[in-house]
Parts: structure tokens; sequence; C-alpha cells
């Protein structure tokens, strides 16, 4: 009787130190320093040109390069002559026209055996469908200046990107600071339609004049302020998902819908994909998230720092949580999405054919195959037919350690205010891909602080950009120009 007690009371001692154990441990891990950003010291010299850049970025917007239908082929394109015009002979760029529609500028170093640096945007728009023309408060191709923004198609998604990198050579020139190694500025024809001509010929045939350059800067991501409260998170997408799509097709019996057979192609198809859309692949945190989850946990109150900096124990409900939301959710997981349905001509006909389209977004590193049996499996209706339609390869993720992140994290630390720089993987596909493929370190970062409110403005209504924004980066390219 005696000797039950006393062990119980041993196991319940234990089980008291091991508690205390496993809190110490959460709140040592909880209450640990988080990580300083390097910095470089601030370019007090550069006087920046606000009034001028938007004024450029305006008449860049008013060249309509909507795409569909795309950018002629025959002669020289109005943007490639604006940029030439406008800075390249001003300036004293080299420039070449690259395959007729991609430009090439290159702003050069004194010597010193350096890899060059690339910017990359493109030049294209997407098109403002005419039912939506009259929802904006300017013209989309007006490029008006109103109240701080420059306003129009391609203010934030690119042509922004594109005059704030060369009004930053200018800042420079002016300030008689030159870079660090030779800057190389690519705009291309067509992102909007998948690059295929442009950034995908210049990786094919052109790949060599960038001289293995030390890393490239595409767009991808912004500045977020929204996030971390008095922060503003410097997202740089340093992976993309893979893109993925397959069409499902079930082939039965056509025959009339007064005497349905069990072999009916949409019942099947139907069966099929309501299966697949209950489906869910299971959760990840690949490199990029974990040490975003760092950098936020750095500025998160004590509760959320709590969870964050102990994921061994909560990782899986921080997962779930926030894997609820459809941002975290495709950040954590590859997702699929039902994109296209097609079957049937008549209200009482069954038809002999149903198709669906389904779109995938994968993870860096998912295997597409492992993935497709996973689908067949999920299906389970022997009558579907599976057959991929566009696939994309798997990108490389970039590193976000090492010197040359740092060197980034630095710049932008010192030249956006109350930067909390971290890696992301974007849930869309830009052309970085196709560099990154290449094995070029691709960054996307666009360093324009946008909300969310302002982010749904891009292929949205009423896209623009803030003369702030503006400013702010010149200044980001400056640094990274002088720096990087
Ligand atoms: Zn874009």
């Amino acid at each position: 009787m005696k000797e039950t007690k006393r062990r119980r009371s041993r196991v319940k001692a234990s089980i008291a130190a091991a508690l205390f154990v496993l809190a110490a441990v959460l709140i040592a891990r909880t209450l640990g320093p988080g990580r300083t950003s390097p910095r470089v010291s601030a370019l007090a010299g550069l006087e920046i040109d606000r009034e001028k850049a938007a004024a450029r970025l305006a008449e860049y917007i008013r060249i309509d390069t909507s795409t569909p239908p795309g950018i002629p082929r025959d002669g020289t394109p109005a943007y490639l002559t604006l940029l030439i015009d406008r800075y390249a002979t001003p300036l004293g760029l080299e420039h070449q026209i690259v395959d007729g529609r991609s430009l090439l500028l290159r702003w050069r170093a004194p010597p010193s055996g350096e890899r060059p640096l690339v910017l990359l945007s493109h030049a294209d728009v997407v098109p403002v469908a005419d039912e939506e023309r009259p929802l904006w408060h300017h013209a989309p191709f007006a490029g008006e200046i109103a109240d701080g923004f420059v306003w129009g198609r391609g203010a934030l998604d690119n042509k922004g990107s594109t005059i704030c990198a060369l009004e930053a050579i200018a800042a420079l020139k002016r300030a008689q600071i030159a870079p660090r190694r030779d800057i190389l500025l690519l705009v291309v024809p067509d992102e909007e339609i998948g690059g295929n001509e442009g950034a995908a010929l210049f990786v094919r045939d052109h790949l060599a004049l960038l001289e293995q350059p030390i890393a490239l800067i595409d767009e991808g991501s912004f500045v977020i302020p929204d996030q971390i409260p008095g922060k503003n998170l410097v997202a740089v997408a340093v992976a993309e998902k893979q893109y993925v799509t397959i069409r499902v097709t079930v082939d039965g019996e056509a025959g009339h819908s007064s005497m349905p057979t069990p072999a009916n192609a949409p019942a099947a198809l139907t069966r099929a994909l309501a299966r697949l859309m209950a489906f869910e692949l299971p959760t990840q945190r690949p490199l990029p998230v974990e040490r975003l989850f760092d950098r936020i946990s750095d500025h998160s109150s004590f509760g959320q720092r709590l969870l964050l900096r102990n994921r061994w124990l909560f990782g899986p409900l921080i997962e779930r949580m926030l894997s609820r939301g459809a941002a975290g959710n495709a950040m954590l997981r590859s997702t699929h999405a039902l994109t296209v349905l097609r079957a049937g001509i008549k209200d009482n006909v069954v038809p002999a054919h149903a198709e669906a389209l389904v779109n995938f977004r994968l993870l860096p590193g998912d295997s597409r195959d492992q993935v497709l049996a996973e689908v067949r499996r999920v299906m389970d209706e022997p009558a579907v037919k599976i057959e991929v339609i566009n696939a994309e390869e798997d990108t490389p993720i970039t590193a976000s350690d090492g010197p040359l992140w740092d060197g980034l994290e630095a710049v932008l630390a010192t030249a956006i205010p109350d930067a909390v720089v971290a890696p992301i993987v974007s849930p869309g596909t830009m052309d970085a891909r196709r560099f990154a493929r290449a094995g070029i370190p691709a960054y996307r970062l666009v360093p324009f602080t946008a909300d969310a409110g302002e982010r749904q403005r891009v292929h949205g209504v009423d896209e623009r950009v803030s003369l702030d924004n503006l400013e702010q980066a010149i200044r980001v390219y400056a640094h990274l120009m002088r720096y990087l």
C-alpha cells in the first residue's frame, strides 16, 4: 500500500520535473535574441527626382503594351524608343535590342572583375476589359498624375520598377557614385502571356550576354506594411511554385436522359472531381517559410513568439491555423483548383464526353509524378483519364543565407524604413524562373510598399503607384547598384 503511494508520488514528481523543463525550454527559446539585419552606409548625397520619375512613368504607361494582343514584331516598338531616347542615350548606357522586342541596357562599372547584377522587368501589361474601363477613376492608359500617385495599367506591374531602376542610375550619376559591378537592365515583352518569346528566347539564345551574373532581381513580391505591426515586411521571393495543369476526361455512352445508364460520363467525372476537391495535399514548411517564421517571430507578441519559436512542438498547430486562409494555405502546401468544366450541349441528352481542367501549384521540390499518382488514387474512378497538358519544371530555391543574401538584406534594411527582410515562396510564376533554372540566383521583389488594398490593384482596377513609392524604389535600386 505504502509502496504504491510512494511510487505514485515519484511518478508525479517526475512529471512535474518534465513539465518544468519543457516550460523552461519553451520560454528560453521564446525570449532568445532575434536577428539584427546587417546594414550598409546610406548614400547621403543621393538626390532623387521623384517628379521626373513620375512624369517618365506616366509617359511609359501611355504606350499601351497590353498582351494580349501583344507587342507587334515589325519595326522598333514605341516603348523601346522611349527607354532608349529618355534614358539610354542621355545617360550614356550601352544598349542593344534583342530578338526585336527585348532591351538590354548596360551601365559599366570601373573595371573590377566583379560579375554583373541583372535587373529584370517586363514591358507588357495585362489588358483592361471594356466593362472595367468605366470603373477606373483615371483612364488606364492616360498616365495621369494626381493626388500623389501615378495612375494607370503597369504602374505597379511592372513599368514602375523599370523607370525607378533607370532613375537610380541617373541619381547615382548625378552624385558621381559608381556602381560596384556592371548593372544590366533587361526589359522583356511578354511576361503576362508566359514569356515564351521574351525571357524564354533570351535564356535559350543570349544568356551569355549576362556574363554569369551574381544575381538577378525580378518582380514577384512587394514590401508589405500590414503584416507585422509597426514594421515593413520586405518579402523577397526566393522560390516560386511549379505550375501544372491536368485534363481529366471521362468517355461514356451517349444517350437519352430519360433512361440514364451507369456509364454516364458527366456523373463519373463529377464523382471523381468531388473526391479530388475534398482532398488536400499535406502541409509542409519549405526552408524559406521556416526563415520567414523566424523573422516574424523576432517582431511578434509573446504568445505568437512562443508558438513560432517552438515549431518543433507547435508546428502542426501553426500549420493548421495558417492554412485556414488562402494565402497561408498556398504558402504551406501544394494546391489544386478546378478551373474549367466542359460537358453536354442539351438538357435532355447525356453527353458521351465530359472533361475538366485542374490547375496545380506545387511547392518547390514536390514531385509531379507522385502528386499525380496521389490524384489518381483519390479520384478512385476507373473511367477517368488524366493527362498533363501544361507543366513547368521545378524551379530551384535561391539561397536565403550566405554573403549574397546578407548583402541584399543589408541594402534593403538600410534603404527601407522599419524593414524586416525575409524570404518567401511566391505562389505565382514569373520570368525569373527561367533564369533561376539556368543557375542564376533570382530574387523577386519590387521595392514598393503595398498593403492588401494596393496589391489588389495589380491586374485590377485603378492600378497606381505613389510618388513616395517611386522615391523608395529609386533609393533601393541605387543602394543595390552601389553595394550588392
Ligand atoms: Zn508582372
